[in-house]
């Protein structure tokens, strides 16, 4: 059961308590159909939650036991009005958010800059084939995604940049102004650090400070938990980890 189900599960419980003892003064009753909720929102599970498999839902899921559909490719990419390192395109709810992001972010005289955005199924093929080729594909599967289970795949994931580029993908971004601030602000413009440090088991990918994930400002703020930053499965209560063979 994730933090946000237990959060959820004794705030339901309690004020259920508050609620019923008015009701019914006699405790069992209240113990009663404090259980039976709990028990409700203890069965709840992401993996029958629609949502979360919906591509056009920002809170759909990519992860290595989450496939996107066959060739997924969103509708509406558009070019963010930020500084890049590459040429990149994100979906156009994710730029919006994006581009206040990088304003705010300037206005306290911290430099970011876009280096990834989308990547289409094709691109991923070409890597991940290239890598297998060369490394085999167990090593394969430790540096790239398969081809349709990429965050980057959804338009709503990006990769951040420091004003150099000096820490670009490496673990340093972390201890840049740059990648402190992105952890302590992007929550506010709807963005999530999708892999987290110490979530290998249950993101299937190791801590990436550089990585965020568009998920809208009222998701992010949970995920965000107070800055211990929760993985998207462990909101979601979805299944994640390493690749099922
Ligand atoms: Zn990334």
């Amino acid at each position: 059961m994730s933090d946000r189900k237990k959060l959820a599960g004794s705030a339901l419980g309690i004020a259920l308590l508050c609620a019923c003892t008015s009701v019914f003064p006699m405790g069992c009753m209240t113990a009663n159909i404090t259980d039976r909720n709990m028990n409700e929102v203890h069965m709840y599970s992401g993996e029958n939650d629609r949502q979360f498999y919906d591509t056009d839902s920002i809170l759909v899921v990519a992860n290595k036991k989450h496939a996107l559909p066959a060739g997924y490719e969103p509708g509406d990419l558009v070019r963010p009005q930020v500084e890049m390192l590459n040429e990149c395109f994100v979906r156009q709810i994710a730029s919006a958010a994006l581009e206040e992001m990088f304003a705010a972010a300037e206005a306290e005289g911290i430099h970011l800059i876009l280096g990834s955005g989308y990547r289409a199924e094709s691109l991923q093929r070409e890597l991940y084939d290239k890598y297998t080729k060369q490394y085999g594909r167990e090593v394969a599967d430790t540096i790239s995604s398969r081809p349709g289970y990429s965050d980057h795949q959804t338009g709503l994931a990006v990769d951040i940049s420091d004003h150099d580029a000096k820490t670009y993908l490496t673990e340093e971004f972390e201890n840049t102004p740059e990648g402190q601030w992105l952890l302590q602000h992007a929550h506010e413009y709807g963005f999530i650090l999708r892999y987290p440090r110490g979530k290998d088991a249950i993101t299937g990918y190791v801590y990436e400070p550089w990585h965020y994930r568009y998920v809208g400002t009222d998701v992010a703020n949970a995920i965000y938990n107070e800055g211990s930053w929760l993985a998207m499965e462990e909101y979601c209560d979805v299944e994640g980890g390493t690749y099922a063979n």
